[in-house]
């Protein structure tokens, strides 16, 4: 042990040598088809996302209160400029339960570190940031080296396996929740999470919500049979559960608006007469971020549950 070290109290110097033994690890982040190395930066900043990122999502809810920002022209301004200008900060892209499932079996299967966990799961940032909660709320899915930071941060994250993870995700889909791939930097390689959202809390969301930027649709996109709807006063669940307000009702019929649709397939889980399908959307954006192969068909199991699901 170092002399500095020494004069330091027993719980900082376990601290701060367990923060020495994570930076001089090797650290694998998602490449795509690989895993691929970060350097100790990438490491250390989003480590100290990870650390502070209960203030900022306080901060960022407090706008989210306030009159001004939700219900003025200008105070929306201001939010969307916020949010164009946080290009580092989390964005999210929206995929249906089959496609996150594709990925935490993907992740799994990839070859690295033989004890770097690969997965992890823990509570609700937002949730514990904020304190507000609501079940389920174990539900953030960290991932590589996402899954060693939250691990390391004693937040209450425990390692999970790729079965596990496909559990809690129908679990969440259940309860109506929204699967966003979380990343930073606008790359894949900052991708850390598969959250699991909702439109009362998350903060991320609520953002979106206002402003339509940080979160991105998926691969894919709904298509419905107009003919077999069974309309808004017999059925309606469309347009109850779609976050995104992709569904509306005009003279009786429920309309679906595709350039809305972020394809999560919830209304596709709770669509009563079966009218209603996901397809390959013909513009994916972030096959750089996420390749569509992995959530289309998971790319090691292509004979498995591919296409979409809801
Ligand atoms: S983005 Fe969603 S799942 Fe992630 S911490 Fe916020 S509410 Fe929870
Ligand atoms: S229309 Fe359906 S699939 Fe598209 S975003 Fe809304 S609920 Fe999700
Ligand atoms: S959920 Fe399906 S059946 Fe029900 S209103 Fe919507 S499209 Fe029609």
């Amino acid at each position: 042990m170092t002399p500095d070290l020494m004069n330091v109290p027993a719980v900082f110097q376990g601290a701060v040598l367990d923060g020495f033994t994570l930076l001089l690890a090797g650290h694998v982040a998602f490449g795509g088809d690989k895993l691929v190395p970060i350097g100790r930066l990438h490491y250390v900043l989003h480590w100290l996302y990870g650390k502070y990122e209960p203030w900022i999502l306080r901060l960022v809810d407090w706008f989210l209160r306030k009159r001004f920002i939700t219900e003025t022209r200008p105070g929306r301004d201001f939010l969307t400029l916020l949010a164009t200008a946080s290009h580092f900060l989390p964005h999210g892209i929206v995929v249906p339960t089959a496609s996150a499932v594709h990925l935490v079996r993907f992740i799994e299967s990839l070859r690295g570190e033989e004890n770097a966990p690969k997965l992890a799961v823990g509570p609700c940032v937002c949730q514990m940031a904020l304190d507000r909660w609501q079940e389920p709320s174990c539900k953030d899915i960290v991932v590589l080296y996402g899954a060693e930071i939250y691990l390391h941060l004693d937040l209450g994250y425990r390692i999970i396996t790729a079965d596990e993870a496909a559990a809690i995700l129908e679990q969440c889909r259940d309860a109506g929740l929204v699967h966003s791939l979380d990343f930073c930097m606008q790359s894949g390689r900052w991708h850390f999470v598969i959250c699991n959202c909702d439109r009362e809390i998350c903060v991320l969301v609520r953002t979106f919500l206002l402003t339509g930027k940080m979160i991105y649709p998926g691969p894919f996109i709904v298509k419905q049979d107009r003919e077999r709807c069974l309309g808004p006063d017999a059925c309606g669940q469309c347009v109850k559960i779609c976050l995104f307000g992709a569904n509306s009702v005009r003279d009786q019929v429920v309309h679906v608006d595709g350039r809305k649709c972020y394809g999560c397939g919830q209304c596709v889980r709770v669509c009563r007469g079966k009218t209603r399908e996901l397809v390959r959307r013909a513009r994916y954006a972030h096959e750089k971020v996420v390749p569509a192969q992995v959530l289309l068909e998971g790319v090691i199991s292509p004979s498995g549950t591919s296409g979409p699901a809801a």
